[in-house]
């Protein structure tokens, strides 16, 4: 996992995200303290949780509950492993991402810096760390104490200056951010680079007064960090599309109008406080949630920038509506491995991850679209050969399937979120083995790990 770890980490420093390379490099993260005193936003003192004893430690800790030997044999000796009539194949791209290995590290680095230096200190995580689960129950496990998203008035009030607070992965609002900043708590701010650079196109839209139009779920925590990123200096303005109906809808109420109050009820939850369809679709800039589909993304922005050309005409076009691609690089690396992936004969695939993980079921849905799909979140979803119990997303609950795993010679794809460990994937493919009457442990006894 080691050398997986340092791979990915050039893979974010050659795309200029802050991975770890960049990110040891940088300035101390975002750690502040705040005048304990007074309550009040004095001048913040950054503490360096990259001190390197502290990331030894934590490393280790990290590989620990997260790694898994028999993955990386597999994908060292090129991702299939087969014995009897069960091959099982795993995606080239898959599990954890930069952003999710750095969030995690930084929590641990959190732990283990106050548990040291001020043991007394409470530490908060807002909502989730990452759309994981079983991680979260690790950090949960170390005694960080977990706390709504976006805390009420009154969980805010029995946080006190100096409590160290984490801010997750996919980062928090920024009404929430103020707030925790008034309290005078200390942030340990986990944010992905790749978010932060939504944010920042978001922000560039919302001076020059253009709408965002955000490609992703309103309700995920992403993307309510990025609309509140809009309205961040109290004019812009934004929508948030979900599907392909969501935005021809739109598209078609800016070329032909329509039933203001219909608009507004349908995309209730989706806008800005004072959103006018009438007034604030004049000049729209599309961006996306840093999970969504790339294919689907690619038509949303499509299919506004020919509505605005029709609208406004070409030579228009630039003052009316303005695109940035910001899917990132992890997930679309995922994405495409999949799709690889899905060129092979195969007769199923399980997809492993958190069901509120919006990579994770894009990747399903990739999947469902060309074979039997069976996203799970652990290997104990898989009872028997006759019965799984998957989450089926657009029932948005778990449902079970009977004979599930055929007889005779099979192949299964593997593929997980980049909020998923190593341990479960190996979990996963031991239990499919298993099923087959196959013990994994013999099977690698007799495949040598490759010469490194
Ligand atoms: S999925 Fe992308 S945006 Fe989210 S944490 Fe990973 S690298 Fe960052």
């Amino acid at each position: 996992m080691a050398s997986a770890r340092a791979a990915r980490r050039a893979e974010a420093s050659d795309r200029g995200a802050p991975g770890w390379e960049v990110m040891l490099d940088a300035p101390p993260v975002q750690v502040y303290f705040r005048a304990m005193q007074t309550g009040a936003p004095a001048n913040p003192q950054k503490i360096n949780l990259r001190r390197p004893d502290i990331m030894e430690a934590v490393q280790a800790q990290v590989l620990t509950h997260y790694r898994s030997e028999l993955v990386e044999r597999i994908r060292a000796g090129g991702g299939v492993l087969s014995s009897g009539e069960l091959t099982v194949k795993l995606a080239k791209e898959f599990g954890f991402c930069y952003g999710v290995e750095r969030a995690i590290d930084l929590a641990y680095a959190a732990k283990k810096y106050f548990s040291e230096v001020s043991p007394q200190t409470p530490i908060y995580l807002l909502g989730e760390i990452i759309h994981n689960p079983e991680v979260n129950d690790q950090i949960s496990n170390l005694g960080i104490q977990i706390i709504s998203p976006k805390p009420t008035d009154e969980e805010l009030s029995h946080l006190q200056a100096g409590d160290a607070v984490i801010i997750p992965a996919f980062g928090t609002e920024v009404g929430t951010r103020k707030k925790l900043e008034a309290k005078g708590c200390r942030l340990v701010d986990t944010t992905c680079g790749d978010v932060m650079s939504v944010w920042k196109r978001v922000r560039q839209y919302s001076k020059e007064s253009v709408t965002s139009i955000i490609h992703g779920k309103a309700k995920h925590e992403e993307t309510k960090a990025t609309t509140s990123q809009a309205r961040a200096y109290g004019s812009g303005h934004y929508l948030v599309v979900f599907t392909l109906a969501d935005t021809d809808y739109v598209c078609n109420y800016i070329l032909n109008g329509g039933d203001k109050a219909e608009f507004l009820d349908k995309f209730k939850g989706a806008y800005s406080a004072g959103f006018d369809p009438d007034l604030h679709l004049q000049a729209v800039g599309v961006a996306n949630q840093t999970t969504m589909l790339r294919g689907e993304t690619e038509e949303v922005q499509r299919r506004f920038k020919a509505a605005m050309a029709k609208k406004h005409g070409e030579a228009g076009l630039d003052q009316h509506f303005r695109f940035f691609d910001t899917i990132c690089g992890a997930t679309q690396d995922r994405q495409d491995a999949l799709q690889k992936l899905l060129l092979e004969p195969m007769n199923l695939l399980i997809v492993i991850g958190g069901y509120n993980s919006s990579n994770t079921s894009h990747l399903a849905e990739m999947g469902e679209a060309k074979l039997p799909t069976y996203f799970i979140k652990n290997a104990g979803k898989m009872a028997s050969e006759k019965q799984i119990v998957h989450y089926n997303q657009h029932l948005h609950k778990e449902v079970e399937t009977r004979d599930w795993l055929p007889a005779g010679k099979i192949t299964v794809g593997i593929t997980a979120g980049a909020s998923c460990p190593n341990n479960l994937i190996e979990d996963t493919i031991r239990r499919l083995f298993e099923l087959r009457g196959i013990s994994v442990l013999e099977l690698l006894k007799n495949h040598e790990p490759p010469a490194v």
